[in-house]
């Protein structure tokens, strides 16, 4: 059983599928694309990575959407600086933001989507909420929010509404503005060529261009529905951004927008906030380029309970180090078993499999779920010096490893590339055309027929491949 906290309710939730439903829907506030994502960012995509690893661990199936976020007062303001395109702007920084979740083995999710690539849908919404009398026009020409339009204004953040009055008669322009202060929001900025360059786009409403707030409403109903079961992010994202998406989303459709709302605490560096006047900003870049490896950084950023905030140190990223040495290790050992007798394993495995998945299944405990494989580390290594581990338990051993790291991803099991026989191809093939074409239950067929036969499918943004899952 699957257990995770929400947000809004504030309680542990049991996660099922809704009748007749095929897949959990998870939407992912993804980065703004106007600089190299630092280590804070990472946390949250890596607990968001541990989570949607750990859904499809217990078995359901998943389509997640990430989006980017190319349009919005810093890519702007990034890009005039530079003197570039927009595109060419965030296409550096989109470039290697895929790179570092690459480095971080955070898995490809099912869709990514940019911004400037739903402008139609945006405008779409922003109509209705005029329509709806929800939205009005600003002095300045732009269309904003007006939140004493939508009651429960501040539910996910739990701010009372008379907490909001004082500042409710307020506007802000600010795609990211005060976390105090609750104000009419913008949707659309009118276009002024000093702020935005060449940046704008027609609509009914004049030239413009999209609040960053009502993107994510609009890829999000767009690509998973009305109603999504899961929409994540950090902390920070909660007051205003998540709190502006419901508003928009429910006040647009009259449907409940989200049913989960999960959000990762905050890393801080050596107790302190990180910020590059202390001097304690990193990037992952500048991790690795400490020598530090992506495995590393992972497992650190992994190992902290998600709603526990982090003090990242480099002793904590040294004993991260230590302990995947520790991993390598017991891997190593497990291989070069040579004893052909000895007692089956079954009863530890079993006793590892049941407290790590007890452990995730309570709101992802990943500390519990690690102690449970240390605990299976101790006892086999024990028996291995004892020479009582036999070749064949060692492999049934390194097998059931191997199902962990589907969810860790920090366990040195390297697979091989096999040839792919013809019928797998043909089903690769054909679900890469039902994915193309958004024909999602023919493409998860397709992917179970896959799965079926020993291979497994890794999708990544330069497209998908098949892998047979064997040890080397
Ligand atoms: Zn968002």
């Amino acid at each position: 059983m699957l257990n995770l906290y929400n947000t809004e309710s504030r309680v542990k939730e049991l996660v099922e599928l809704k009748e007749g439903q095929k897949a959990l829907t998870l939407y992912t506030c993804g980065p703004t694309v106007y600089n190299y994502a630092h280590i804070g960012n990472f946390r949250t995509y890596v607990f968001e990575d541990l989570l949607r690893r750990t859904i499809k661990y217990f078995g359901f199936p998943l389509i997640q959407v990430m989006n980017l976020t190319d349009v919005e007062d810093k890519t702007i303001k990034g890009a005039l600086e530079e003197g570039l395109a927009l595109t060419a702007y965030t296409r550096r920084y989109k470039e290697a933001f895929f790179e570092d979740l690459k480095t971080l083995h955070i898995e490809p999710v099912e869709m990514v989507c940019s911004a400037t690539d739903s402008i139609a849908e945006m405008i779409e919404m922003i109509e209705i909420l005029l329509e709806k009398g929800i939205a009005y026009t600003g002095k300045d020409g732009g269309i904003y929010y007006s939140i004493k339009h939508f009651p429960s204004y501040g539910r996910l953040s739990h701010l009372k509404l008379e907490d909001l009055k004082e500042g409710a008669s307020e506007r802000v322009s600010d795609d990211d503005y005060d976390k105090e202060s609750a104000a009419d929001f913008v949707l659309w900025k009118p276009y002024d060529p000093k702020r935005d360059g060449e940046v704008f786009w027609d609509s009914p409403f004049g030239k413009g261009r999209p609040g960053w707030h009502i993107e994510c409403s609009a890829m999000a109903t767009h690509h998973l529905g009305e109603t999504i079961d899961f929409h994540i992010g950090g902390v920070d994202n909660i007051f205003p951004h998540h709190e502006n998406e419901i508003a928009q989303s429910e006040g647009c459709s009259g449907k409940r927008f989200v049913r989960h709302w999960m959000h990762a605490q905050h890393l801080i560096v050596d107790g302190k906030k990180m910020s590059k006047s202390l001097g304690n900003f990193y990037t992952l870049r500048d991790l690795l380029a400490k020598g530090y490896t992506g495995e590393e950084v992972r497992y650190l950023l992994l190992s902290t309970h998600y709603r526990t905030q982090l003090n990242f140190t480099f002793e904590g990223l040294e004993a991260a180090r230590q302990t995947l040495i520790r991993f390598s290790a017991f891997v190593h050992r497990l291989r070069i078993v040579q004893c052909i007798e000895g007692p089956p394993l079954d009863d530890q495995i079993e006793r590892c499999r049941t407290s790590f998945k007890r452990a995730l299944g309570d709101d992802l405990n990943i500390s519990e779920a690690l102690a449970s494989l240390f605990e299976l580390i101790k006892q086999v290594n024990a028996l291995i010096d004892e020479e009582k581990v036999s070749k064949s338990e060692a492999e049934k051993v390194l097998g059931f490893l191997e199902g962990l790291n589907t969810v860790l991803a920090v366990l040195p099991l390297q697979e091989k590339v096999v040839d792919i026989p013809p019928e797998i191809q043909e089903a690769f093939e054909k679900r890469q055309a039902a994915r193309a074409s958004k024909d999602w239950a023919e493409a998860d067929k397709q992917r179970d027929f896959i799965q079926s036969q020993g291979f497994t499918l890794e999708d990544s943004f330069s497209g998908s491949r098949i892998k047979k899952r064997a040890l080397s």
